[in-house]
């Protein structure tokens, strides 16, 4: 029998698989508190509960198909839901200790949370002690921490707090920065060392985007897949392809005619793909 044969590298399976859990997900947010023009008008559907997901790890293992070797979660709405998660990295990790868990802790932007506060306590006490990878933006970095993000080195130190509690990988999706974004990352190879830290300045295109937080997550588990000793690197690789397909998003809808800062703009995902597979690399990592 012929092996099935992928036409594209894993990584952009998987940003596809997001960027969709991304387009749901933004939906269920559509009911939370967050402003009308970046909002969906309507809803449907239903929302998965923590019983509903753990009979499907039941049906995988079932048929002998729990063995992953990377995990990444993105929005979860509630506290049973998140437990269940738990039990499910405990789970992978009892079929494959390597297993590489990525989580983007996904509670908020802008200061404001949009999901339960409990659940910043079960991210801070339970998910990150376990995650290898964790990719929060600024506001769930401070959630995270306790601590202001007021400049590029608390920042740093965010990622070193995250550290002492457990992921080896951190990167600060954005921090503002004078009306610019900021990338930090930041990797303890080992711990008790002090970790490998960057920055990548990114221009703030002035529009608002759907599932780029979940994008730039799972980029950066592609290229960290393969480049699993770089992450600045990784990063580099990852914002590239996600700045190409932004400034492809806004050109299509100004193209189209529309002003791209009354909305909420959908990301042109396949329209990107050679930008996803094979990025110019035009973000630069400066090592601290
Ligand atoms: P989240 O959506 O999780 O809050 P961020 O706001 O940090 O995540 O965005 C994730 C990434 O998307 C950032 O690293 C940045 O590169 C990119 N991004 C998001 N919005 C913009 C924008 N308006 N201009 C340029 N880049 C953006
Ligand atoms: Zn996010």
């Amino acid at each position: 029998m012929v092996p099935p044969v992928l036409p594209y590298p894993m990584e952009c399976y998987l940003s596809g698989i997001i960027v969709t859990l991304e387009i749901l997900s933004s939906i269920v947010l559509s009911t939370e508190d967050i402003p009308a023009s970046k909002r969906y008008p309507t809803f449907k559907g239903q929302v998965l509960n923590g019983q509903q997901l753990w009979e499907l790890i039941e049906g995988l293992e079932a048929n002998d198909l729990l063995y992953y070797t990377h995990l990444l979660t993105g929005y979860i709405g509630s506290v049973s839901f998140l437990n269940t998660v738990l039990e499910v990295v405990n789970k992978l990790r009892s079929i494959n200790p390597k297993l590489t868990y990525v989580c983007d802790p996904v509670m908020g932007d802008e200061g404001k949370l949009y999901v339960p506060p409990d659940l910043v306590s079960v991210y801070r006490e339970k998910v990150v002690p376990v995650a290898s990878m964790l990719t929060p933006n600024q506001f769930e970095a401070e959630q995270l921490t306790g601590f202001r993000i007021a400049s590029e080195r608390d920042g740093r130190e965010a990622c070193n707090i995250l550290h002492a509690a457990g992921p080896s990988k951190v990167v600060i999706t954005s921090i503002n920065i004078e009306g610019n974004l900021l990338l930090i990352g930041s990797h303890q190879k080992e711990k008790d060392q002090s970790p490998e830290q960057f920055k990548i300045p990114i221009h703030k295109i002035p529009a608002y985007f759907t599932g780029t937080g979940d994008l730039v997550t799972a980029l950066l588990l592609g290229w960290s897949n393969k480049y699993p000793d770089n992450l600045a690197k990784a990063a580099e690789l990852a914002v590239s392809s996600l700045q190409a397909l932004l400034h492809r998003t806004v050109d299509d809808y100004k193209r189209a005619g529309h002003n791209p800062q009354s909305s909420s703009l959908e990301i042109r995902l396949v329209q990107s793909q050679d930008d996803i597979r094979n990025p110019q690399v035009e973000y630069k990592a400066k090592k601290y």
